[in-house]
């Protein structure tokens, strides 16, 4: 608790004694370091109690959301049943309300999953991913100048097409057939849960639209370097645990 600082501190003492709370978290390299093999990726120790104990709270919603599939997301945090999953950077959600995909944005995404097919074609290591809106085309086992193109042809080709819409990560390009971002997530749950503040976790490029909709009174906290909006950064995932650690206890002593 102490690597956290102290504005920070006084902030989550702050969330932990409202009314209702939401506390999202991303996954990957925010509770679990980051990882060569994506399917390698586990939560760090103590990340999944700390979840589940702030999820049985009374008045507290808590919400996992990645880029990852709700299933895969399931398979590799080992959340339990009380923790929401919001799978697809925002187009799968585990209580039900799934995106609807009409048949122009399948075939659309056949079409860009031709195209993507095409050009990761012969190049060792990139892997597609298929959701169900988009296709991610993943270059972390890619050597770095032969990544540089896969990347680049995908910008400059299915990346281009009408009703495409992109999302650039870390070694990461994903195309969807409809307008999704954490962000509107984010807003969404906030929405039907009547949340009085919302704390957001997060270390990648595509959670900064989850930052970008954080009002005063919540909390921001950016996970390890690089430019953010997020009002708080700590260093890594532990410090991210750390952070949920602080308010699972304050909410525990201000409303037993
Ligand atoms: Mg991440």
């Amino acid at each position: 608790v102490s690597d956290l600082p102290e504005p920070l501190q006084a902030e989550l003492a702050r969330v932990a004694g409202l009314p209702r709370v939401m506390v999202c978290s991303d996954f990957d390299g925010t509770l679990s370091q980051i990882v060569l093999v994506p399917d390698d990726a586990r939560p760090i120790a103590g990340a999944v109690a700390t979840l589940d104990g702030l999820a049985r709270l009374p008045e507290t919603e808590c919400v996992l959301i990645s880029g990852r599939t709700v299933a895969a997301l399931g398979q590799l945090s080992g959340a339990g049943p009380d923790i929401v999953l919001v799978g697809s950077h925002g187009a799968e959600f585990s209580t039900g309300f799934a995106t609807q995909v009409d048949d122009d944005q399948r075939a659309l995404r056949e079409r860009i999953l031709s195209a993507t097919t095409a050009i990761a074609d012969d190049v060792a290591g990139v892997r597609l991913e298929v959701k169900p809106i988009s296709v991610a085309v993943h270059v972390r086992q890619t050597a770095p100048d032969q990544a540089e193109q896969v990347l680049a042809a995908v910008r400059s080709g299915p990346a281009t097409w009408p009703g495409v819409h992109v999302t650039e990560g870390k070694q990461v390009i994903e195309l969807a057939v409809q307008p999704v971002d954490k962000g509107t997530a984010i807003e969404s749950l906030r929405e039907q849960f009547g949340a009085d503040a919302v704390v957001f976790l997060g270390d990648d490029v595509t959670d900064e639209r989850g930052f970008a909709v954080l009002a005063p009174g919540d909390i921001g906290i950016k996970v390890g370097d690089g430019a953010t909006a997020a009002q708080y950064r700590v260093a890594d995932p532990e410090s991210a645990l750390s952070a949920l650690d602080v308010l699972l206890s304050g909410r525990r002593a201000q409303r037993p």
